[in-house]
Parts: structure tokens; sequence; C-alpha cells
């Protein structure tokens, strides 16, 4: 829609970069315009604590001092944490938030991206295990066991930002809206008709714009992890962003991508990775708790696959 046609239609839109995606905001029912300095204050405030690459980050100050003791951190980053080791625990493991370091060995999306030895990975990989973070809740510190040690909360970051982005939104009086965080998609009410939105989820593989199906979400979050948005080809293999801690390699679960629609963004981020890492059958079971369900499209997209 041109912005001409916005501003005859109501809609008030704004679009800023942070946390390594671009994020857009669409309100249906904006009445005050300082509403987006908000939410881009606040994603500003959640990037500077939680990035890997500012070195000021309390992210960076924890692997700083890993193997030799604690970091005092804001209250959001330790809550976040505290959620990502649940969803390691819950996944097994294969959502892992220690993985920066094996992010950095492949460092695709990054630097373009490079295969490393199956000796690099492997010593890469004991460096992984969100067992060796240590929290103390009442003064919210964390370490980690061994130097070289590394968070990434970049598989629950964006979702934990569309969160705060919507109960910003909610609590200014937003009763229609959505929320765009690099993928991670939070809907706010209802379309001013009353019907809820249509998310369109694009076919991985596809020519832009074409959708695999369309969903229907009312004040709930539509999240998609998958291969295709940040990868790199080698010898014909593509090489995706979503690692698997069991192999260290790019996750092979026969997923495309898989998109997970619940209740909450920063849940059905962490559920979404972890779901691309395990693949259907083993997934599917964890949605339950987070009161969230799935749709997978798999390797051959003949097989597009939705579960409750
Ligand atoms: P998402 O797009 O939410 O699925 O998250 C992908 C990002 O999460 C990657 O760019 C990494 O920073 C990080 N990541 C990659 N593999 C994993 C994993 N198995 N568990 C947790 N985080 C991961
Ligand atoms: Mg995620």
């Amino acid at each position: 829609m041109k912005d001409s046609d916005k501003a005859a239609s109501g809609i008030a839109e704004k679009t800023f970069p942070a946390l390594g995606t671009l994020n857009n905001i669409r309100i249906w029912d904006a009445r005050d315009s300082r509403i987006f300095d908000k939410v881009v204050q606040r994603v500003t405030e959640i990037e500077r604590r939680m990035s890997a690459f500012l070195p000021d980050s309390d992210i960076s100050r924890i692997r700083a001092c890993a193997g030799r003791g604690f970091a005092a951190i804001g209250e959001d980053t330790f809550r976040l944490i505290q959620k990502a080791v649940g969803f390691s625990a819950l996944s097994d493991g294969a959502f892992d938030v220690t993985l920066r370091p094996l992010v950095e060995l492949w460092s695709i999306g990054e630097n373009g991206g490079r295969i490393p030895s199956d000796s690099e990975i492997a010593e890469t990989l004991c460096l992984a295990g969100y067992r060796d973070i240590e929290i103390r809740e009442d003064s919210f510190e964390a370490s980690l066991k061994s130097p070289g040690q590394a968070l990434d909360l970049g598989g629950i970051a964006k979702g934990f930002a569309a969160d705060e982005a919507g109960r910003i939104l909610r609590e200014s009086g937003v009763r229609s809206a959505i929320v765009n965080f690099g993928g991670n998609i939070l809907t706010i009410g209802e379309k001013p008709d009353g019907q809820p939105w249509k998310i369109g989820i694009l076919n991985p593989f596809a020519a832009r714009g074409r959708h695999l199906c369309i969903l229907e979400a009312s004040d709930e979050a539509v999240v998609t992890s998958g291969g295709s948005e940040q990868f790199f080809i080698k010898d014909g293999i593509r090489y995706h962003h979503i690692l698997d801690p069991r192999s260290g390699r790019p996750a092979q679960s026969g997923l495309l991508s898989v998109t997970v629609v619940g209740p909450s963004s920063v849940d059905a981020d962490a559920l979404s990775t972890a779901l691309f890492v395990l693949g259907p059958e083993k997934g599917i079971p964890l949605l339950r708790t987070a009161g969230a369900e799935a749709r997978c499209a798999s390797s051959s997209l003949s097989r597009f696959l939705s579960f409750a």
C-alpha cells in the first residue's frame, strides 16, 4: 500500500532496524503518534541489553567473565535467560541458548559463512551446554561455567521484543495492529471490520510473495523459523543458520519451515526454533505446554503438515 493510501485509510506505519532485522508495525486505530517512539525506545533497550554483538550488552558481559564468575544483568535479560533455559530443557537441548560459539564458527548470515572442519565443530560443541548456566535470582546475576562459553538469544529475543511492543500498544489503547519483527508476527485485536487477521505464510522456496497457506489469527503470535532466510550454498548444498546442537551442523529434520501460532510471541519464537531442529514427530508434543499449535512445511512441499 502506498503511503498516501495508508494516510487516507487511517493506517499508521513504522519500520525500523533493530535486533539484526527490519521491524515493522502497522496500526489501524492509531491515536497518538508518539506510540512508535515508545516502542522503538523499548526495542532499542532490549537490543542494548541482549545483543551478542554489542560489547557492553548483558550477554557480552556474561561472556567476558565466563569461567571466572557472575555478571550482574538487567532483570529483563535475566528473565529471558531463565525462559530460554526452560525451553532448552523442555526440548532436551534441541533449543540451546549457549550455542553462540558454534553460531560464530559457522558465521551463517553474519560474515557470509564457511564450513568448519569436523575437529573445529567437535571442539566448539564442547563449549555448548545450557546446564552450564548458573543464575542468582535475588541479585539478577548469571554465569557460565567455562571460559569461551557464550549465550545467544537470537532464537528468542525477537519474540520477546514483539510481546513487549504488543504490551505497549495495548496499554496505549490500540485495538487493531500488526507487529512484525523479522518473521515474528504479533496480531493485536482484530481487523477494523471485526474479522481475524489473515497472515500469509510464505512458501520458502517459491518466488517472493507466493503463499504456502493463509492463517487466521486474533491476539495471537505467528512465528516462523526456517532455513531460507539466512544461509549460504557450497557445492550445491544449502547451509542455514539454525544449528542442531547434537551434530553441530545446520539442522536437518526434513522441515523447510515451521510456523508456531500461540498466545505468546516469546514462547512461539523459542518453540519454532526448537521444532525446526526436532522435526514434527518429536517437536509437536512440546507445543502443548505453551498452548500453541504449528504448521510445518516439509522438505517435499507436497507434504504440508498441520498440527493442533
Ligand atoms: P530463529 O530465527 O528464531 O529460529 O532463530 C535462529 C537464531 O537462533 C540463529 O540465528 C542463532 O542466533 C540462534 N540459534 C541457531 N540454532 C539454535 C538452536 N539450536 N537453539 C537456540 N538458538 C539457536
Ligand atoms: Mg526462534
